[in-house]
């Protein structure tokens, strides 16, 4: 950091309909603050781009507040304290929270947790090891009670969800059935993940693709996409068979009113159940899930895919890709 440094930012210009364009955003360049008493400064290194973004800039009641039009748009991020009156976080510690996306952000500390860089890389911990893996693995143990011998069907199969519940149902001994958009990323997840199977919902049959992939119907959805997906996935349930709504993203850019499943009947006749979570609910127990996974990883079980774009400022264009599926693995920005 020198004296005329300055720090780069993404603030909210607008709220908008459909696919946020550039001029949403305003790129802004101010002073990097000085950290006052308990405070410190962080320097951010990688920032997680996440399909909840879109939430989080819509006026209305969600389950966080919207982010407020001209402030600097929240994001989790790993970064390093680089100047500390915080005595839980002397300089050089490395740590994960909501720093916004920004290169330099200031912190008292609350929400926010050290991260050990010689553990793992650290966009990891934006990923597997952050709030994506922690979804995935309260999503499908504990929503989805996934048990070993069942079917598990999961969407956006390559993703920064998708590919660890994937691979942690393939742990729990499960069948594992992606969808995903492309044959590079079916042929990953099956190939690299040991997925048993993965239908390319752009150039496939769907409907087709679950009936020769899940002869004895799927016990397990997890839904990180909405829409026709969600039917197509309602109409091949197992009896009592879980419904995890994670997610629909299919839905987040909506120019109308988002999209209802149609076949919601199937869950009658099934006596099967749909619900709803929010990864957040389960803070108190991300030490269980991130020390498990952690043997996964050591042990050349639990692979992480990271989708790295560069610099602030490309947070418009990158962000946009997770609705077009030009992500593939978790999408970080290197700062
Ligand atoms: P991601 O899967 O890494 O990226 C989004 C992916 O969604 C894209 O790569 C694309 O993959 C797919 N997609 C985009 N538009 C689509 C469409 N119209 N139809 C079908 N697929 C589409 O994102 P993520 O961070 O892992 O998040 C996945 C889901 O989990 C999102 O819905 C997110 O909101 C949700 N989530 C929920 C919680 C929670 O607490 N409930 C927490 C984290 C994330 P393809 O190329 O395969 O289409």
């Amino acid at each position: 950091m020198t004296a005329t440094e300055q720090n780069l930012q993404v603030r909210l210009a607008k709220r908008t309909v459909g696919l946020p364009e550039d001029d949403t955003w305003r790129i802004a360049e101010n002073p990097i603050p000085t950290p006052g008493p308990g405070e410190m400064l962080v320097a951010n290194r990688y920032l997680s781009i996440d399909p909840a973004m879109r939430g989080w800039i819509n006026e209305g009641r969600s389950y966080v507040e919207p982010v407020a039009i001209d402030a600097v748009m929240r994001a989790g991020a790993v970064g390093e304290v680089i100047a500390s009156n915080n005595d839980h976080f002397p300089i050089g510690t490395h740590v994960s929270g909501l720093f916004g996306v920004q290169q330099f952000a200031l912190s008292d500390g609350k929400g926010v947790v050290p991260v050990d860089p010689n553990l793992a890389p650290l966009p990891y911990y934006l990923a597997t090891l952050g709030m994506p893996g922690m979804t995935a693995y309260f999503g499908l143990l504990d929503v989805g009670e996934a048990k070993a011998g069942e079917t598990v069907v999961v969407s956006a199969a390559a993703g920064a969800v998708g590919q660890v519940v994937g691979q942690v149902a393939k742990i729990q001994g499960c069948r594992v059935v992606g969808i995903a958009g492309g044959p590079e990323k079916c042929g990953w997840v099956r190939d690299e993940l040991g997925f048993d199977a993965c239908i390319d919902y752009r150039n496939e049959d769907v409907r087709a693709g679950l009936k020769e992939h899940c002869p004895d119907g799927i016990h397990v959805y997890f839904d990180n996409v909405g829409g026709d997906i969600l039917d197509l996935a309602l109409s091949k349930l197992a009896l009592r068979a879980r419904v995890v709504l994670c997610g629909a993203i299919s839905q987040y850019n909506n120019m109308q009113a988002m999209r209802g499943p149609a076949n919601y009947m199937s869950l009658l006749v099934n006596r099967a159940r749909m619900e709803g979570f929010v990864v957040f609910d389960y803070a108190k127990r991300y030490g269980e899930a991130a020390r498990e996974m952690g043997e996964w990883m050591a042990q050349g079980k639990l692979q992480t895919r990271i989708d790295e774009q560069q610099g602030v400022a490309s947070f418009p264009e990158t962000f946009r890709k997770l609705f077009r599926g030009e992500n593939f693995g978790k999408l970080v920005i290197r700062v």
